[in-house]
C-alpha cells in the first residue's frame, strides 16, 4: 500500500528564537518495507524543548538534525503495515525517533508497545513517558527528598515541572513553583496544591524566594537556568541539592549571558549541584511508569495537557513552547 506522508523538515538552522520560515512542510510517499520494518500512522506528536538543541549545530549530547531532515521527536501511533513478527497491524506504539510526520517507516526495534490499559495512549509521551520519567528520576534520584524539605521548581506549570511539584507534595515537602503567568501560578497553587507560586515576569524572584523559604531552599529543580536560577541559588539552605534538568532560558540566546558565580553559595552551604539526562535511568523506566500510572488512577497526581490539532501547526506551537505559550504538556493531535 502507498502512504502519503506529510513531514516537517528543517529548512534553516534557527538563529535566536525559531521562526516558522525555519521549517518546511513537504509531502512524500512511503512504499516498500524491508524485513524488520513497520509503518506507524502517527496519532500524537510530542513537542519538547530539547528539540531546539537538535536544530542547532552546536556540540551537545546528541547529534544535530541535518538541513532537510525531518524534525526529530517522540510520538505515539498505530502500526498500519508490518514486516516484523513482533508487531502486528493495529498495535499502538511509542517511539522516540518517529519525528514530525504523519507516517513513519521505522525499524521496529526503535518502538515500544504501549499498554493501553494503563492510561490514555498519549501519556506514553507525557506523564508515563519522557517528561514523567524526567520528573520521577530527577526528583527522587537526583534531589533525594526528605519529608519537610522546601522544594523550588522553575517552569513549574510545564510538563516536567507540574509533576515534580506533585511528587514533592506526595513526599511530604513544601513546594514553591515559579512560572510565567498569573494563570499558571493560580493553577499550580489551586489545582496542584503547591504551597506558593511566584510569577517571575511580575515579581521580584529573589525576595519572593526569600519570603517563601525563610529557612532556605533545600531542593531546587531547575528547568530554566539564567537569572531565575541565580536568584534561587542565592537562597539555598545548608546541604541543598540542585538538579539541573534544563536551561530553556538559554536555548535561544545568540550571545552567552553572564550571571552569578555559584561556587561560594555551594561551598558555604555544602550544597550539591548535578546535571542529568533522563536516559541515564532508562533501565528503571518500567518501575516508575507503573508507580506513576497508579498515582494517576488514584488521582494522587493530575496531568495537564495542551493539545493543538494538525501537523501543520507544529512549527508555530514549538515556537510558542520556547516562549511559554503552552500551558501543560504540549501535544500535536495528528489523527
Ligand atoms: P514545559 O512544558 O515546561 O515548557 C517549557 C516552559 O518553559 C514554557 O512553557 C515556559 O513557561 C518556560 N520558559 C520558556 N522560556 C523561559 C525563560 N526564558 N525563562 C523561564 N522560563 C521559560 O517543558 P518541559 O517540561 O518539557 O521541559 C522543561 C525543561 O526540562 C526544559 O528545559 C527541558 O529542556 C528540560 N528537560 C530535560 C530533560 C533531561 O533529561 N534533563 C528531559 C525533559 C525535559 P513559563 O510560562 O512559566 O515561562
Amino acid at each position: 500500500m502507498l502512504f502519503k506522508n506529510i513531514q516537517v523538515t528543517l529548512k534553516n538552522r534557527p538563529i535566536g528564537y525559531p521562526k516558522e520560515d525555519d521549517f518546511s512542510i513537504i509531502e512524500t510517499e512511503i512504499t516498500e518495507l524491508n524485513h524488520g520494518e513497520v509503518i506507524v500512522e502517527v496519532i500524537w506528536l510530542s513537542l519538547d524543548p530539547y528539540m531546539r538543541g537538535r536544530m542547532s549545530s552546536a556540540k551537545s549530547y546528541a547529534s544535530p538534525i541535518s538541513i532537510g531532515e525531518v524534525i526529530t521527536g517522540g510520538a505515539v501511533g498505530k502500526i498500519v503495515e508490518s514486516k516484523c513478527p513482533n508487531f502486528k497491524v493495529g498495535d499502538i506504539v511509542e517511539g522516540f525517533t518517529i519525528g514530525w510526520q504523519t507516517y513513519c517507516r521505522i525499524v521496529s526495534s526503535k518502538l515500544r508497545k504501549i499498554n493501553e490499559q494503563l492510561a490514555p495512549i498519549q501519556t506514553a509521551v507525557g506523564v508515563l513517558g519522557m517528561p514523567g520519567m524526567t520528573a520521577y528520576f530527577g526528583f527522587f534520584d537526583i534531589c533525594r527528598p526528605i519529608p519537610g524539605d522546601t522544594v523550588v521548581i522553575s517552569a513549574a506549570a510545564g510538563a516536567v515541572g507540574q509533576l515534580v511539584g506533585q511528587l514533592a507534595k506526595l513526599s511530604g515537602c513544601r513546594v514553591v513553583g515559579i512560572a510565567g503567568s498569573q494563570e499558571k501560578c493560580n493553577f499550580i497553587k489551586e489545582v496542584l496544591s503547591f504551597d506558593q507560586a511566584i510569577n517571575y515576569k511580575t515579581e521580584n524572584i529573589y525576595s519572593k524566594v526569600k519570603e517563601y523559604c525563610p529557612k532556605g531552599v533545600n531542593i531546587y529543580f531547575d528547568n530554566v537556568g539564567g537569572k531565575i536560577s541565580d536568584d534561587v541559588i542565592s537562597n539555598i539552605a545548608p546541604f541543598a541539592r540542585i538538579a539541573i534538568c534544563g536551561v530553556i532560558s538559554q536555548y535561544n540566546l545568540t550571545e552567552a549571558e553572564s550571571g552569578m558565580r555559584v561556587q561560594r553559595a555551594l561551598l558555604t552551604n555544602q550544597a550539591s549541584i548535578e546535571g542529568f539526562l533522563v536516559f541515564r535511568f532508562e533501565n528503571k523506566y518500567e518501575i516508575a511508569r507503573q508507580r506513576m500510572a497508579e498515582w494517576l488512577k488514584e488521582k494522587k497526581i493530575i496531568w495537564k495537557e495542551d493539545i493543538i490539532q494538525g501537523i501543520e501547526n507544529a512549527p508555530k506551537s514549538f515556537i510558542g513552547l520556547m516562549k511559554g505559550s503552552n500551558f501543560g504538556k504540549l501535544l500535536i493531535k495528528i489523527k
